[in-house]
């Protein structure tokens, strides 16, 4: 009978386990009051445009609150939310938030173009997707508003998910995929979807000289993407070397910690103000889709 029993769904929960458990059930209230302490916080990493090497945008990025004694790695929140539905809220407040500085955005001639990330279940719900679109109508339209979602997001559900992108995307959103290539989506899938950015994961970028498989993947995607007509960004851009081999193959835009890391608004600022003068290249005020 023992015999039978092993190896059928049996999993044998260690301490540590345990422990990252109980972790995970404390994390739900103290995101909860997080949200409605308006104690998050956002952090923006810069994309450029490779061949000018000019600021066109940022990606918004959320970070465990500074004041709360520890901190949590935000994949690790996002996924307690993602798993208590608090995702709905917590997105929520992103989007209120980025909007909320529009007009000093604007006063203060940063980027135009604004990344954020959007998990796949939010695409099951189409009363936050009906929510999400009037937050964006409300907006001053001086941000172009672009919405990161993993190529694996929608798998599974298709039908109902595609036809949210959908509206999404009719709503004036641009529909950006996030870490191209960890999936196992097909070309028309992607095609289906109304992407018109593609972010390159950072897996085959980060030290792309290292890797002559790395370069095969990213020149294939560049050119399908490319005659797909869609916009392409390379993430975890770190070295020099990187940063030429993608603009000797035609990437568009480059995000990663050679140009700097996600940063909070007064170093961003401090960013575009040394970046201004040292290059003397204007900032990227047009949007790039
Ligand atoms: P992502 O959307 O793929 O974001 C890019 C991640 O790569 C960020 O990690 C960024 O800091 C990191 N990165 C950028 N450049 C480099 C580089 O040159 N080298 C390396 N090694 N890393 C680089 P971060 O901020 O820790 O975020 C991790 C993930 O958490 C994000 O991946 C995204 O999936 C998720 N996330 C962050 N904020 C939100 C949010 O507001 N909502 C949702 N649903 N997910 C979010
Ligand atoms: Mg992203
Ligand atoms: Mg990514
Ligand atoms: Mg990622």
């Amino acid at each position: 009978r023992l015999g039978k029993l092993e190896g059928v769904g049996v999993r044998c929960y260690s301490q540590n386990d345990s422990q990252a458990a109980m972790r995970r059930l404390e994390l739900v209230p103290a995101i909860r009051t997080h949200i409605s302490n308006d104690a998050f916080h956002l952090v923006y990493q810069p994309k450029l445009d490779l061949q000018t090497l000019v600021p066109m945008g940022c990606e918004a990025l959320l970070r465990w609150p500074q004041n709360a004694g520890e901190v949590v790695p935000v994949t690790q929140f996002i996924e307690v939310a993602e798993n208590s539905r608090q995702i709905v809220p917590l997105t929520r407040w992103v989007v209120e938030t980025l909007l909320a500085q529009e007009a000093e955005w604007q006063k203060k001639g940063r980027p135009r173009n604004m990344a954020l990330n959007l998990s796949a279940c939010l695409f099951q719900d189409r009363n936050f997707i009906a929510g999400l679109k009037d937050l964006l109508s409300s907006s001053s339209g001086y941000f172009n508003i672009e919405c990161e979602i993993t190529e694996t997001a929608l798998l599974g559900n298709e039908d109902r998910a595609l036809a949210l992108v959908s509206e999404l995307v009719d709503s004036g959103a641009t529909l950006a995929i996030d870490d191209f290539g960890t999936g196992y989506s097909s070309l028309a899938y992607l095609q289906s979807l109304r992407a018109s950015v593609l972010k390159i994961d950072k897996s085959f970028v980060s030290h792309i000289q290292e890797s002559p498989g790395n370069q095969v993947i990213v020149r294939s995607t560049l050119n399908m993407a490319h005659e797909l007509g869609m916009t392409v960004v390379a993430e975890g851009v770190e070295t020099i070397e990187d940063e030429q081999f993608l603009r000797a193959h035609g990437c568009d835009l480059a995000q990663g910690y050679l140009y700097a890391r996600p940063l909070a608004l007064p170093d961003l600022d401090n960013w575009l103000a040394a970046r201004e003068s040292k290059g003397g290249q204007p900032l990227g005020y047009n949007t790039y889709c």
